[in-house]
């Protein structure tokens, strides 16, 4: 019989996307300036985050696995200033009731040993082992939703697509993370390792850009860099912070060509606080901008909206991907003036 707990970890875990996004953000989370995804099968078989942040305390093995465990709340306060991607400890306890999950570890005092954590399904740590491992975390898993048989059944019939999303995810946190080398890699049947991309770990977001999509998309991109200023509405009136009323949009949009023009491709990649998200809404309005100056294009959009965490909410669903903007309505007039 399914229990609560899978019930529950199926909807933290929502897809392939939402396994690539709670590994790399703990990844990023743990300091990462290196990060390898490792697929086999398009993920179906095995989804593997390696890198190498400082690693997992000893004296956490027992616990990372549980329900509600995190390192990164230390307080209720602080909710409301996070800095961290992570903060609910409902990923790693999801997963494990989802796949079967283990992780290798070392932080730098142990090199070259390392340990293997196997768990439970209940997120109990099952047994460890020591291994031979460098600094960092691999977290690996295996047969997602194999105890969710109909949520299986639909991601292998869904695959192509489902494997094409969660690249573009991948994407979006490889171009967005300045500093942080990413290499995505593939095993398909008996083909080999094959590379996906790879960023360089370049200083730069452009740059990143241009390790993704190649220089041509880079020489089409013109630097979107624009100061949102509007009135509250009401929503965030109440927190009395006037900083809410300010958003800075910096990024990259390709450059206009109007009427027949060659053809940028069609990649758009929205980012709160650098945290990558669908911004729908927000998506709508670039496009009708470049739609009413006659554009032929579908324009290439990478943008981050960087503005005061009291201005949206991540907590709208448990898989966190919604954020809610409190002033969505007000910041698109002024962003669609700005354009
Ligand atoms: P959260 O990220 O919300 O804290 P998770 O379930 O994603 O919860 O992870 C639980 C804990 O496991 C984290 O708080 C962190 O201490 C540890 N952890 C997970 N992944 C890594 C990693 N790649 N490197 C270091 N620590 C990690
Ligand atoms: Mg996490």
């Amino acid at each position: 019989a399914r229990s609560v707990h899978q019930i529950q970890s199926g909807q933290v875990i929502v897809d392939l996307c939402s396994v690539a996004k709670e590994l790399v953000e703990n990844s990023l989370d743990a300091g990462a300036t290196s990060i390898e995804v490792r697929f086999k099968n398009n993920g179906l078989d095995l989804i593997e985050v390696q890198d190498n942040g400082g690693g997992i305390p000893p004296d956490s093995y027992e616990s990372v696995a549980l329900k509600h465990y995190t390192s990164k709340l230390s307080s209720f306060t602080d909710l409301t200033s996070l800095q961290t991607f992570g903060f609910r400890g409902e990923a790693i306890s999801s997963l494990c009731a989802l796949a079967d999950f283990h992780i290798v570890t070392a932080q730098a005092d142990q090199v070259p040993r390392a340990n293997r954590l196997d768990f439970e399904s209940s997120g109990k740590l099952q047994k460890t082992q020591i291994v031979a491992g460098q600094k960092g975390t691999t977290a690996s898993v295996e047969g997602i939703f194999k105890r969710l048989p109909v949520r299986r059944r639909e991601l292998e019939k869904n695959i192509k697509r489902e494997y094409g999303k969660v690249l573009n995810l991948l994407h979006a946190y490889a171009c967005i993370s300045a500093g942080v080398r990413f290499s995505v890699r593939n095993t398909v049947g008996k083909t080999r390792n094959v590379v996906v991309f790879t960023t360089n770990g370049n200083p730069t977001t452009r740059e990143n850009i241009a390790n993704v999509y190649g220089a041509k998309t880079l020489s089409a991109l013109i630097p979107l860099d624009l100061e949102l200023e509007f009135e509250s509405t009401g929503a965030t009136r109440r927190t009395g912070s006037d900083r809410v009323n300010q958003i800075l949009v910096r990024g990259h949009i390709s450059r206009p060509v109007f009427g027949e023009g060659r053809q940028t491709p069609d990649r758009q990649m929205f980012f709160v606080n650098s945290r990558p998200c669908g911004l729908p809404q927000i998506a709508k309005a670039f496009n009708e901008v470049y739609k009413s100056f006659n554009v032929s294009q579908s324009p290439f959009i990478f943008a981050d909206f960087q503005m005061d965490t009291n201005a949206y909410d991540v907590n709208v669903s448990p898989d966190k991907r919604t954020i809610l903007l409190h002033e969505a309505g007000a910041m698109i007039e002024s962003l669609k003036t700005s354009l």
